[in-house]
């Protein structure tokens, strides 16, 4: 056993020092082979066992090597130990539908390596350790993605779908998904929507074509939609994702039967609907110490404007979306009986879906639709990172999955509102800044 360790130690500084050699000391966070011991918490560990009390989690080169109770997992001599005492832990929670790197205070259009870099981290000091971006994405998205697989990572995991198609013509629609395979997307993302009657909505031969053409690249499609009955006719063509509640109607048998047989993902994103209209007046949130954190002041003062506010209270589309709240809340819960798969998603990154802090009130808005805690974080961990198929590396703490976990001050599945209650975020075992 000794002689094990020592000869899988040697490997490990070989391959260390081949990387330094190779492309400089990238690895700052941790010795490789070296462990950590996590001790002392109630850990969650968004599989169905029951909590675990007192429990240890190995991490060794940013991945879980064990967890259980302390009395059954041995701490390797020579590791750094952490104590969580008093803390639950839970898995990193995984939004499912955000944005990243494209604004700036109150403005899109930003897109650069240092603005997905700021809003991976503002994600993760929230305890969001993975961010599925569906749409927009540019190079250094791609490039954060493709760098992300170190145990040195200490901001979220970033996910992509590049930019979110638009085609016009069915040619135009294969060659737009041939790019997004060429350029190695996450997933393929499309909107068929006419934004309350305001704009043209995607031709069903349009989505037909991007649809079968990403299923021969191998590609999944994400769709942006509001109506039920789209919600029918993409999945009718074979969509692999909800993008948002369907706010017109009440889900039916029908839909719910649809979703059902190919075990498609509903990404409810409630905050979404409530961004459109919550800044009629300085929501109460504003003056939340753990959201001013983050939240740029610039902003809250534009939000806090009178003239804003009142045209927001008088716009027609804030009051109807208000309205698809509510309906949008119904339909997460029937879904949720039915046995629908819910991945939480917010559609958090556009102006005004405050990063981090939104997800965390996403959850407290399932909670208020009607789901349990357990309900809610299994969406946000486990389910999320099941409808996203990163459930190989991530979504529980089970071995040989990324450290990434949340420790809490307070049980969230005695009350889903302690998930605001954070002591410290870690990314591949790595604490993040607060
Ligand atoms: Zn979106």
């Amino acid at each position: 056993m000794k002689l094990l360790y020592t000869v899988t130690l040697s490997v490990a500084a070989l391959v260390a020092s081949l990387l330094a050699a190779s492309t400089g000391p990238v690895v700052r966070a941790q010795a490789p082979g070296a462990v950590k011991a996590f001790t002392g918490a109630r850990v969650i560990d968004g599989t169905d066992r029951a909590p675990i009390d007192n429990a240890t989690i190995l991490v060794r080169d940013g991945r879980v090597s064990a967890v259980g109770p302390a009395a059954s997992v041995t701490v390797p001599a020579g590791a750094e130990r952490v104590s969580l005492a008093g803390k639950t832990v839970i898995p990193g929670l995984i939004n499912a539908h955000g944005h990243v790197g494209n604004t700036v205070g109150l403005e899109q259009g930003h897109y650069s390596a240092d603005n997905v870099q700021h809003d991976l981290r503002t994600y993760a000091a929230y305890g969001i350790t993975t961010v599925f971006s569906l749409g927009d994405d540019q190079a250094a998205g791609f490039a954060a993605r493709d760098s992300q697989r170190t145990p040195a990572l200490d901001r979220a995991r970033l996910f992509v779908a590049g930019p979110v198609l638009a085609p016009k013509t069915v040619d135009e629609a294969r060659t737009l998904v041939d790019k997004d395979a060429e350029m190695k997307v996450d997933i393929v993302k499309i909107r068929v929507d006419d934004n309350l009657g305001t704009t043209p909505k995607m031709a069903p031969e349009i989505y037909k074509a991007v649809i079968d053409q990403a299923h021969k690249k191998g590609l999944r499609v994400a769709v942006h939609l509001y109506y039920l009955d789209d919600a029918k006719a993409v999945l009718d063509a074979g969509a692999d994702f909800i993008a948002h509640s369907v706010r017109d109607a009440a889900v039916d048998e029908a839909l719910i039967g649809m979703l059902k047989r190919r075990n498609i993902c509903y990404c409810p994103t409630l905050m979404r609907e409530v961004s459109t209209f919550v800044y009629e007046s300085t929501p109460a949130w504003f003056s939340d110490p753990l959201f001013l954190k983050h939240a740029d002041a610039k902003s809250l003062e534009t939000l806090k404007q009178p003239a804003r506010q009142e045209q927001m209270k008088n716009s027609k589309s804030a009051q109807r979306y208000k309205a698809g709240l509510e309906v949008a809340s119904r339909n997460l819960k029937k879904l949720s009986d039915a046995g629908v798969p819910i991945a939480m998603g917010t559609d958090t990154g556009p102006p005004a879906r405050f990063q981090g802090y939104f997800e965390l009130m996403e959850l407290e808005l399932m909670a208020k639709a009607g789901l349990t805690p357990k309900q809610v974080l299994a969406s946000a961990t486990r389910d999320a990172a099941r409808c996203m198929k990163l459930d190989g590396e991530l979504g529980t703490l089970e071995a040989n999955k990324w450290a990434d976990f949340v420790a809490l001050d307070a049980d969230p599945l005695a009350n889903i509102a302690n998930v605001k209650k954070i002591s410290a975020v870690y990314v591949a075992g790595n604490m993040v800044k607060p």
